[in-house]
């Protein structure tokens, strides 16, 4: 079991308030070493060690302390990237076990029964990644294709909320841009997974401020974790949505991230990087008259109270 208040780092166990000083972020869907060109194009590829590693000082010198990587083998991601990435930066970074959504599953799902797909996960959490000898700290991301889960991917969630009740690993779930969320809390609440410790993924994709209340009356955390992420949604949307939560007081259960995992959104080719939430979402919550408190909360206390379980 990942002890509350503690992380499972590449590294190893961290306690969580080690990490912090001062303004420090937390950013729980990220994409540090990936290839997903073959589904998406070139583009989704971050396989430089150099370039992610100095992306990361960048957005370190913003605050940022610890990283979660959400990508698993439907991404390519490379766990002894990440610790390398980890070691070069100073970061912390958690790897994630699981299995993406139908189109990136391993061969090996269809076969297996929740049990079985369960202890995998499990396993590397408790020792390490299959093949590696790195550990994973955070069960990512868990999706869906479309609106509906397919029998495979209803059948991963099962055993990822399993896996996250044996572990006490933090679970984040990918959603086709915020649809699909009711389900995946269903699923999830079937498994045996405690929604304290879930963060419904891309809901700020979605327009849809009933959407987002849903998410948090659930009990699980509200994922904007595509912050700057374009091709989906307008910054301003997402801030005209966050401005409702902020009315209704439900800013202690929304979660701040990016989900790059394109080398175009990197500083280094002209995009905001992972340092986004701070040099493009504060900036607008400034501007609309957001408190310095619940700024606060969103960029710098939520994520923290998320992976320690609180
Ligand atoms: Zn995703």
């Amino acid at each position: 079991m990942i002890e509350r208040g503690w992380v499972r780092t590449v590294r190893g166990d961290v306690e969580l308030s080690t990490l912090r000083s001062g303004k420090s972020i937390a950013l729980v869907h990220e994409h540090l070493s990936c290839d997903l060109s073959l589904g998406f194009g070139p583009e989704y590829v971050l396989t430089d060690l150099g370039l992610v590693t100095s992306e990361v000082e960048i957005a370190a010198r913003h605050g940022v302390r610890l990283v979660v990587d959400v990508g698993n083998s439907g991404h390519l991601r490379e766990p002894a990237f990440l610790r390398d990435v980890a070691d070069a930066s100073g970061v912390a970074v958690v790897a994630s076990t699981g299995h993406y959504r139908e189109g990136f599953f391993p061969p090996g799902v269809e076969a297996k029964g929740v049990d079985e797909l369960a202890e995998e996960m499990v396993a590397e959490i408790e020792t390490v990644i299959a093949g590696t000898d790195v550990p994973a700290g955070a069960i990512a991301e868990i999706g869906f294709t479309g609106e509906a889960a397919t029998p495979l991917e209803a059948k991963v969630f099962l055993a990822a909320a399993r896996a996250q009740a044996e572990s006490g690993a933090p679970l984040l779930t990918h959603t086709a841009q915020g649809v699909g969320w009711a389900e995946q809390i269903d699923l999830l609440v079937k498994g045996g997974a405690d929604l304290g410790r879930v963060v419904i993924g891309h809901m700020d994709c979605l327009d849809d401020n009933s959407a987002h209340v849903g998410v948090i009356e659930s009990g699980a955390w509200l994922g904007f974790d595509r912050v700057n992420s374009l091709r989906y949604q307008s910054d301003d949307v997402r801030v005209a949505r966050l401005l409702d939560l902020l009315e209704a007081g439900l800013e202690d259960r929304i979660v701040i991230s990016t989900d790059t995992a394109m080398v175009t959104r990197l500083t280094a080719h002209g995009g905001a990087g992972y340092a986004a939430p701070v040099t493009e979402l504060v900036p607008r919550l400034e501007s609309a008259g957001v408190p310095a408190e619940s700024i606060d909360k969103l960029l710098y206390e939520n994520a923290w109270r998320f992976l320690a379980g609180e």
